[in-house]
């Protein structure tokens, strides 16, 4: 692992994307003197995989990322340099996490509102700027996130992304404790995470997915309801029936990275319930018809990652105890399987990379 202290070397790992295809490279390291005002070095230990990373593999997004892309934005690692007259806090050993969020202005409308994702000079880890799937990445002070003390660095890795992404998506949906949350696309990274920080938040949970391990991994982190997508016909009249009055739930989740988990959500939302996008399907649509939508005052509300606050909270609640990744660990070189797992949707629960196995 190493002290801060180590030596940098000039040449490290790094997962490099061109041309829509991935491999592992030698590439240079950014040197400390090289950095810029407000900009840290940070020697990534471990990486989770999100299903972000593949949307920007693939280009399959509507938006332009660098070429060549060092992707990965749930990076979990030590600070071991930092530019010279950087104003912060931080010091050379701080345990830190790389979000997608890398950095924003600070200033603007978006940003002192506390929607940072939305600052016009957003930039994102592994998309605009390179990212965690390097063993040594450049990131900005003003962003990265302390990781507690206590919290294992690889399960604090996915809750950079994954973690941060739900646990924000269900304050949106503003659903009560006591109250009823579907998740479509619950046995995936995004998902297991938004089953446990649903409970912590009081809420009881309607998992949606497919497959014998998914569905264990769902009841165990205490889904009440499980519905398999692939072996039901009406997912609807299904969704409905698990709740106990037949009205549907109070709010969805959806994270699922396929269009068709959106198709059903308005239809089968309880009366002023909550549909919470999160998963971004390329090119699909929500088709809400407009009289249903208006007299069941039904919303449907977009979500897009976290601000630093939800980050520190999303962190302190799984240091708590009360949110724990379920990951599988692999070598930083089975990137481009894990890809390939991802695609055909066999992953349960999370990947995390250990960058220097
Ligand atoms: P993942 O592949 O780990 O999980 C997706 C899960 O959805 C899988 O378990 C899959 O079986 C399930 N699924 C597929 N079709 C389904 C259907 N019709 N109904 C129900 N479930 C279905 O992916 P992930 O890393 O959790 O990411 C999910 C999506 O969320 C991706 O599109 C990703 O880009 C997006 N994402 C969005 C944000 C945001 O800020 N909004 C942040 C992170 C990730
Ligand atoms: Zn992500």
């Amino acid at each position: 692992m190493g002290a801060p202290t180590d030596k940098i070397p000039k040449t490290q790992k790094a997962a490099v994307v061109r041309d829509k295809k991935v491999a592992i490279e030698d590439v240079p390291v950014v040197q400390p003197s090289d950095l810029k005002v407000g900009q840290v070095l940070v020697k990534v230990l471990y990486s989770g995989v999100c299903h972000t990373d593949l949307h920007a593999q693939l280009g399959d997004w509507p938006l332009v990322h660098k070429e060549p892309l060092i992707g990965g934005h749930e990076g979990a690692g030590i600070i071991v340099a930092i530019g010279e007259h950087t104003d912060t806090d931080l010091k050379l050993g701080d345990r830190v996490g790389i979000k997608w969020l890398a950095d924003s202005c600070l200033k603007c409308d978006y940003c002192r509102q506390g929607y940072e994702p939305l600052c016009h000079q957003a930039q994102c880890s592994g998309f605009t700027v390179d990212g965690s799937f390097q063993q040594y990445a450049v990131s900005f002070a003003r962003h990265v996130t302390k990781i507690p003390e206590g919290l294992p660095m690889d399960k604090a890795a996915p809750i950079l992304c994954a973690g941060v992404t739900v646990y924000k998506a269900l304050k949106q949906s503003n659903a009560r404790p006591g109250e009823w949350v579907v998740i479509p696309g619950a046995g995936g990274g995004l998902g297991h995470l938004a089953i446990q920080y649903a409970q912590y938040m009081g809420l009881r949970v309607i998992a949606i997915d497919t497959g014998a391990e998914k569905q264990a991994l769902c009841t165990k982190l205490g889904a009440e309801r499980w519905i398999d997508f692939r072996q039901t016909d009406d997912i609807v009249k299904a969704v409905k029936a698990a709740t106990p009055d037949g009205d549907g739930p109070h709010a969805a989740i959806v994270t699922s990275a396929s269009g068709a988990a959106y198709e059903q959500a308005l239809d089968y939302i309880r009366p002023h319930g909550t549909v919470v996008s999160v998963g971004l399907p390329p090119d699909a649509k929500v088709s809400a018809d407009v009289f249903w939508t208006t007299f069941l005052e039904k919303q449907l509300k977009g979500s897009y990652v976290g601000n630093r606050q939800d980050a520190v909270e999303a962190l302190a609640i799984a240091a708590s105890g009360r949110v724990e990744t379920t990951f599988r660990l692999l070598p930083f070189a089975n990137l481009p399987d894990v890809y390939a797992q991802m695609h055909d949707g066999s992953l349960v629960g999370r990947v995390v990379l250990d960058l220097w196995a």
